[in-house]
């Protein structure tokens, strides 16, 4: 049978996809209907951080399917609670809310922001994010998202948005001085944009800045937060605390499950009846949630993805030596970008033939971002298939 004919015909074009449809997942390897085995290192844009059927989360969540399934949050069930208690316990924060996804999170994250500034100063509404940032793809986060790109043909977009450089404090502040801000929200690393890292003096700029005049600093954790640089949170490598973070890609163990962890001084600005979300902390996706935490919390397996992550950058920056085709290697932890000289569509084309599944960042650069327990054996297998692959480029022309 020809999915790719039926994709074509029943789905709104919003994706172009080919190939012979994903039909299992083991381990750090996903298998396609035709039986080609691919190694796995785009994980579902950074989703599956345990890679794939990890046994304690199957069990999780086959476990909790059978006692319930939803409940929707007129209730409680432990689940729910449980990741709470993990995420604060976990985390600066001392409460959180529970979705579905990132760009819930980022709603979430941005109304909390305005509801705690409108209680003291009404005018202070503006929000500020940052050119090349990804925050998902509803109104507010998707008008937060500075990427003229994402924003054609959508508008109106919501008022109060306001955008500047990354990493420019003086470019910053100027725009920050213009307006009264509710909000400051930042990726520490970009992910989507290309693979950048903050500076710790930006960062410590924003958070200056927001403290001084009482406004809510958001740190957007969705992508880099998770173990996935090789800390718990993205934040705790610059000492730098936000007073709200967003999260979500791997917090389900590859279930939908978004999470907005706040400061209590935040959180005090919200009512019941103020926010809500029916699927939000569903009990399957939580307890799966519990595991992925419990396990990427260890110290020892944070220390593994650093170590991992310094084998991958070293094999990488090997290749870069000796192909020109690659410009730069950077990244943190497994979080990896190679930046290339020529458009990355070709390469990530030449991957998935040679069985290896990486994913574009920004318009040049390519992500690793293989489970957080992938080991070292496939590490080397990996580069070794880019190699493979960028050497087809080269000799095609
Ligand atoms: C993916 C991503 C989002 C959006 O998440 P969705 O679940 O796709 O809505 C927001 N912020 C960052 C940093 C992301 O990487």
């Amino acid at each position: 049978m020809d999915y790719t004919n039926d994709y074509n015909a029943y789905f709104v074009p919003t994706f172009s996809r080919a190939g012979s449809p994903i039909v299992k997942g083991k381990g750090s390897y996903l298998y396609d209907a035709a039986g080609t085995k691919y190694l796995d290192f785009g994980t579902g844009i950074a989703v599956n951080a345990l890679g794939h059927a990890h046994p304690a989360l199957v069990k999780a969540c086959i476990e909790q399917v059978k006692k319930v399934i939803h409940t929707s949050n007129l209730y409680i069930t432990p689940p729910h609670i449980e990741l709470a208690r993990l995420l604060v316990e976990h985390s600066f924060g001392t409460r959180v809310f529970l979705c579905n996804s990132g760009t819930e999170a980022v709603e979430g994250a941005l109304k909390f922001a305005r509801k705690y500034t409108s209680q003291k100063s009404p005018e202070k509404y503006h929000i500020l994010s940052f050119f090349n940032g990804f925050h998902g793809r509803t109104y507010g986060a998707m008008t937060a998202t500075a990427q003229e790109k994402f924003h054609k043909g959508f508008g109106p977009l919501p008022q109060g948005f306001h955008y500047a450089v990354f990493n420019d404090i003086k470019g910053t502040k100027e725009v920050l001085d213009q307006n009264d801000y509710a909000a400051i929200i930042v990726e520490p690393l970009q992910g989507e944009g290309g693979i950048h890292s903050a500076t710790t003096e930006f960062l410590k700029f924003l958070r200056d800045y927001a403290s001084e005049h009482d406004i809510v600093l958001i740190f957007d954790e969705i992508q880099c937060g998770m173990g996935r640089t090789g800390t718990l949170w993205n934040y705790e490598q610059y000492g730098i605390i936000p007073d709200v973070m967003t999260l979500a890609k791997p917090l389900g163990g590859g279930l939908p499950l978004g999470a907005v962890v706040c400061c209590e001084r935040v959180s005090s600005a919200m009512s019941p009846g103020s926010h809500g979300s029916t699927f939000g902390g569903n009990p399957v996706a939580c307890a799966m949630g519990c595991e992925v935490l419990s396990i990427v919390a260890d110290a020892a397996f944070l220390q593994q993805i650093t170590e991992s992550g310094t084998l991958l950058v070293e094999k990488l920056k090997e290749l870069a030596m000796r192909y020109l085709l690659i410009k730069e290697v950077r990244g943190a932890g497994l979080l990896v970008g190679v930046e290339l000289t020529c458009e990355p569509k070709d390469v990530i084309a030449a991957c998935r033939g040679n069985g290896l599944i990486v994913i574009g960042a920004g318009s040049n650069t390519i992500r690793f971002m293989p489970p957080l327990n992938v080991s070292a054996k496939e590490i080397t297998a990996a580069v070794k298939l880019f190699e493979k692959s960028i050497q087809s480029i080269h000799i095609g022309g």
